[in-house]
């Protein structure tokens, strides 16, 4: 076994239907008194039942305006909010963009975060933050924005579109996925990585194919236990090629961010799948399928998810700059960055093509 070093965050996970019924003890656990809720515009309504639920005094106000990325502006009027409102913490309802917003929050304020997330995308796990100035997504790591408590309650899920679902999931997967061959890897992380992957794999073709009732809910929350797992990961060991690529891709193409993440990910297996044997066959083993590329490729095109650039906003003629964008800033990855193999990469993702 290769030496390692372990380090683990304090955070507290609620976790379960129905478990949002705990998050007033969760605040009152934390001493924290007037909330901030946060939300998108869509999703007002589940924060104002999340606002119900934590009772009046607990709550400073709803601010429903976060959207992906997390727009400096949007950061300041949060930040805003939080302070005229007297707030002692933002109360994060939603995917990542919302998480992110209550992150922004944290990081100049110090108020802390609590997560509920409604997606899959695992920014709860982690002290990772992003900020977009002037068009510009810059992202940096700070223990002051990791969310104090994730209450993590599959019913807020069940409304997630399957679309969305499914690609959320791949995200997820992606996390564990290079989370397997990152050099700041360890056994533990490598059991959560196969154990999020093997849960989502599961549940994703479930939700897909119409489960209802007391199966779906089951599935809702396979799917949202290997967030947890993937998220983890995602927080705690170093991402590479396919991460970067998704960086590249989704700032500065204005793609959306778990559709890229999506399609890129077979394309990012397949680049590094002679350079790091072991992570491929943990891999695949966890997705039940022959080899680590052509299963994630298969899994997003039997659920119907997208599996090209081209279908999700991407031009031809921007191929070339992604590519250099891409290769600007050195980064660990198994395999050596080389521009004829990159370009390769980025146009299979571009065309759809299945790894061989
Ligand atoms: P999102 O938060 O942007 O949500 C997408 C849409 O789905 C929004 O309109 C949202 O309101 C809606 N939605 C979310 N949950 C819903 C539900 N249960 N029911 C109905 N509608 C729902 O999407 P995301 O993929 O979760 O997050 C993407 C953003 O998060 C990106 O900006 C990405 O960079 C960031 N992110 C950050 C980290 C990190 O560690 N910092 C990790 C993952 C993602």
């Amino acid at each position: 076994m290769h030496s390692f070093i372990y380090a683990s965050r304090a955070q507290r996970v609620v976790f379960g239907p129905g478990s949002l019924g705990g998050l007033a003890a969760e605040l009152d656990a934390l001493g924290l008194r007037r909330a901030l809720v946060l939300c998108t515009p869509p999703q007002r309504a589940q924060a104002e039942r999340v606002a119900a639920l934590l009772g009046a005094p607990r709550v400073a106000g709803i601010f429903d305006q976060a959207v992906m990325h997390v727009p400096i502006e949007i950061a300041r009027q949060a930040r805003e909010a939080a302070r005229e409102l007297g707030a002692d913490c933002a109360v994060a309802v939603g995917g990542g963009s919302t998480i992110g917003l209550g992150k922004a929050i944290a990081l100049d304020s110090g108020l802390p975060v609590i997560a509920v997330p409604t997606t899959y995308a695992g920014s709860e796990m982690t002290p990772i933050y992003g900020l977009t100035e002037a068009g510009v997504k810059k992202t940096g790591k700070d223990d002051r924005v990791l969310p104090r408590s994730v209450v993590y309650d599959p019913e807020l899920s069940l409304s997630l579109p399957v679309s969305m679902s499914v690609t959320s999931g791949i995200n997820a997967i992606a996390h564990a996925a290079e989370g397997l061959y990152s050099p700041d890897g360890n056994p533990i992380m490598d059991l959560m990585a196969q154990e999020g992957i093997r849960a989502l794999a599961q549940a994703l073709p479930a939700i897909h194919a119409g489960a209802n009732g007391a199966d779906l809910l089951q599935a809702r929350g396979d799917a949202l236990y290997g967030a947890w797992l993937c998220g983890t990961v995602l927080g705690s060991v170093g991402m590479a090629l396919h991460h970067k690529l998704c960086h590249t891709l989704g700032g500065s193409f204005n793609l959306p961010h778990a559709e890229v993440h999506t399609v890129v990910l077979p394309q990012a297996l397949a680049y590094n799948a002679a350079a790091a044997p072991q992570a491929m066959a943990r891999i695949a083993a966890a997705l039940g399928a022959p080899a680590a590329a052509t299963g994630v490729f298969d899994l997003a095109s039997s659920l119907g998810a997208p599996t090209a650039l081209r279908d999700i906003g991407m031009r031809q003629e921007d191929l070339d700059r992604a590519c250099d964008i891409a290769l600007q800033t050195p980064y660990p990855n198994p395999r050596p960055l080389e521009r004829e193999a990159l370009r390769a990469l980025l146009q299979n993702a571009y065309d759809g093509r299945r790894p061989q």
